[in-house]
């Protein structure tokens, strides 16, 4: 048996038997484990109210001889929702991110990265005065362009040249963001979609800066457009669909 002091997001629990609980965490150090934490509803010594989703906690983990199953021996808060959890919304918000992560299954290379962008979400939810309604879909796209999929968004991929603020193309199964000249290239695909610049000015927001930079898009075709791009392109190149109220690897 080995124990590791480490921190770790809590993304889900529940209960098994009376007094045992099992959570899904984020381990910066190597990504989505399930822990078991027998006595974890009762023992207040070495588990102070910690154990809720969104929590970071230091926690001390044990793997068993084999490393097949993990136990949490203890843990203790370091940082969590205040005032967040009161609010039905956009908890619901939180939760379908925290759905997507589950199921991308994120490796130890881009455990810390992903780890950085929930900290970062669950303070953004917690400030920010108004937030949108699509911030679960451009919460898809951040994660998806910090585990190795950023699409270049700033020039044509096929000629190279600056696309500025004008009107784009994006083939969705390159993952190629086009110029006007080569959309009808013979070596282009005819799935395309029109990327106006606001849209893409937001996608570049989400692809670069942090949560609680991300404007909403006033536009309802831009808003529109900006969905179908990103469920594209996360079901293209990810695998991942939302279906029947979850999302599902292909
Ligand atoms: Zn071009």
């Amino acid at each position: 048996m080995k124990d590791v002091m480490t921190r770790a997001l809590v993304l889900r629990t529940g209960h098994f038997r009376e007094i045992d609980i099992w959570l899904k965490l984020l381990l910066p150090g190597s990504g989505i484990q399930t822990a078991f934490a027998f006595g974890g509803a009762k023992s207040k010594h070495r588990f102070p109210g910690c154990l809720d989703v969104l929590n970071t906690l230091n926690c001390r983990l044990r793997t068993s001889g084999r490393g097949q199953f993990l136990t949490l021996e203890e843990a203790c808060l370091l940082e969590g929702p205040v005032t967040l959890r009161s609010n039905w919304s956009r908890m619901g918000l939180a939760a379908n991110c925290l759905r997507f992560l589950e199921v991308l299954d994120v490796s130890a290379d881009n455990a810390e990265a992903a780890f950085a962008l929930v900290e970062a979400l669950r303070s953004t939810l917690e400030s920010r005065a108004s937030v949108s309604q699509l911030f679960p879909l451009f919460f898809r796209f951040a994660l998806a362009c910090r585990v190795g999929y950023a699409p270049d968004l700033v020039r044509c991929g096929l000629c190279g040249r600056s696309l500025g603020q004008t009107l784009a193309f994006f083939q969705v199964s390159e993952g190629l963001m086009l110029c006007a000249g080569c959309r009808h290239s013979p070596e282009t695909v005819r799935q395309q979609l029109p990327v106006s610049w606001p849209v893409r000015r937001l996608l570049l927001a989400v692809q670069k800066d942090e949560p609680r930079d991300w404007q909403d898009l006033a536009n309802v075709e831009d808003r529109r457009a900006c969905s179908t791009l990103i469920d594209g392109f996360i079901q293209y190149h990810l695998g991942i669909v939302w279906d029947r109220g979850g999302f599902r690897k292909l």
